[in-house]
């Protein structure tokens, strides 16, 4: 039997209504503050993502799933969203609206990880970008929209961890000051930071093995270096979000996993979920369209991703499927009456289904009880005239009535005797 992918999930009815719940409530948070709907398409061309996620990011460097197009192009599927939405910005003169503009996503994005839970090769993420504006009010506008959504959906034991990361300017000097205190502490790190030293040394702070955590617990943090005006834009971000009394725990050791990140950075994480305990997170971004050679724009933005939104949401109320009517045939005469009463209620506004299995008068029964039909109209013979009868499935009443009557009883809701 051919199998799915590893790390790829199907997404299967009662899973695809929790995610239709998340879509509904990312509509309605982000659309009530302003933000429109964007898809890209699922691949671009590679050198978006190498230029704009940054090639010593664990993203480039072995994630991405890359092609030939045939034709000598290479061509990458997205394994995120900002980078392209910031390539559509530019290539659609986005710049000419009115700034900021603001847009969201609900997308699949794919990254070439080892599976586990809470991590595949294809997820799907809702990301918020607002592209133009400088603003602390704009950082904390979109932790805040991303706080109530995990709000919304029940998402349970989240923290949000909060730093800035400055400016290029500071961030290159502090990295600077880092790679020397790494160097000179170098006997005591693991392998691997050692070996990252001159191209990441930021990922020190993620390291997991004693030594290196000793090492850096005494080392430098970028939010003590960082130069006024971000220091100002940071503590303007921190007042509004205790004005909106969002809970946060600074973190100056926050390494997001893209390049790209000026400023804020921030992540939402869950109690609930284990190892993959990271559930949205983003920032800032002043410097990313310049990079993708349009002019200096500020931005911001999150990507949150849903498996994992879903998974710490736990019991989600997956929407009762509600079937109003069952169509079912006890003549095959009247299959074209059953057919048009089935499409006809459906005009009206009811859920109907119709007996599409051949099965006996009571097989169909058996199947409307089962599916949770509120009522049955069995349809019979269509000649010398159609006769039909409505059966109420919570009383068990039947009665003999016409096509016609049955859509109005049903939208009465009244009782048949
Ligand atoms: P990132 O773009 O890496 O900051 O990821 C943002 C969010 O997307 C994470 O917090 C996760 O919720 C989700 N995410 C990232 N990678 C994966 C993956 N491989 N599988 C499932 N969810 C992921």
């Amino acid at each position: 039997m051919i199998q799915a992918p590893k790390g790829t999930d199907d997404v299967l009815p009662d899973e695809a209504a929790r995610r239709e719940l998340v879509e509904a409530h990312a509509r309605r948070i982000l659309g009530a503050a302003g933000y429109r709907r964007i898809e890209t398409p699922a691949f671009e061309a590679t050198e978006l993502f190498t230029r704009g996620v940054g090639e010593a990011t664990d993203i480039v460097q072995k994630e991405m799933y890359t092609f030939d197009d045939g034709g000598g192009r290479s061509l990458t599927l997205r394994p995120e969203g900002t980078a392209p939405v910031c390539r559509a910005y530019l290539e659609h003169g986005m710049r000419k609206l009115a700034q900021p503009v603001k847009l969201w996503y609900l997308s699949s994005f794919f990254r070439a990880e080892a599976p586990q839970r809470g991590r595949y090769r294809q997820f799907w993420q809702v990301g918020a970008e607002a592209i133009g504006s400088a603003g602390a009010e704009s950082d904390a506008e979109l932790i805040v929209l991303l706080a109530e959504l995990l709000e919304s959906l029940g998402v349970k034991g989240t923290r949000l961890r909060l730093s800035s990361l400055g400016t290029p300017a500071t961030r290159s000097e502090y990295r600077e000051e880092l790679k020397a205190f790494l160097r000179a502490h170098q006997d005591r790190l693991s392998a691997e930071v050692r070996s990252r030293i001159d191209l990441n040394p930021m990922r020190a702070f993620d390291a997991t093995d004693p030594g290196t955590r000793e090492v850096m617990r005494g080392a430098p943090t970028l939010l003590d270096r960082l130069a006024p005006e971000d220091a100002e834009h940071f503590d303007q971000v921190r007042r509004l979000l205790d004005d909106a009394g969002v809970r946060y725990e600074l973190d100056p050791a926050l390494v997001r996993g893209l390049d790209y990140y000026t400023r804020t950075v921030f992540e939402f994480t869950s109690d609930a979920l284990g190892a993959q305990s990271g559930i949205g997170g983003g920032g800032r971004y002043d410097g990313l369209i310049e990079l993708l050679e349009g002019p200096h724009t500020p931005a911001a933005g999150w990507a949150a991703g849903v498996e994992r939104m879903l998974m710490a949401a736990g019991e989600l109320p997956a929407p009762a499927d509600y079937v109003d009517l069952f169509v079912a045939l006890a003549a095959p005469d009247g299959s074209r009456i059953a057919f048009e009463l089935a499409r006809e209620a459906r005009r009206a506004g009811l859920q109907a289904q119709l007996e599409l299995a051949g099965r006996s008068l009571k097989g169909q029964l058996k199947h409307a009880d089962r599916i949770g039909a509120r009522y049955v109209a069995i349809v019979g013979d269509a000649r010398p005239q159609a006769t039909v009868s409505l059966k109420d499935m919570e009383s068990g009443e039947q009665r003999e009535t016409s096509a016609g009557t049955v859509i109005p009883t049903i939208l009465r809701g009244s009782r048949l005797s």
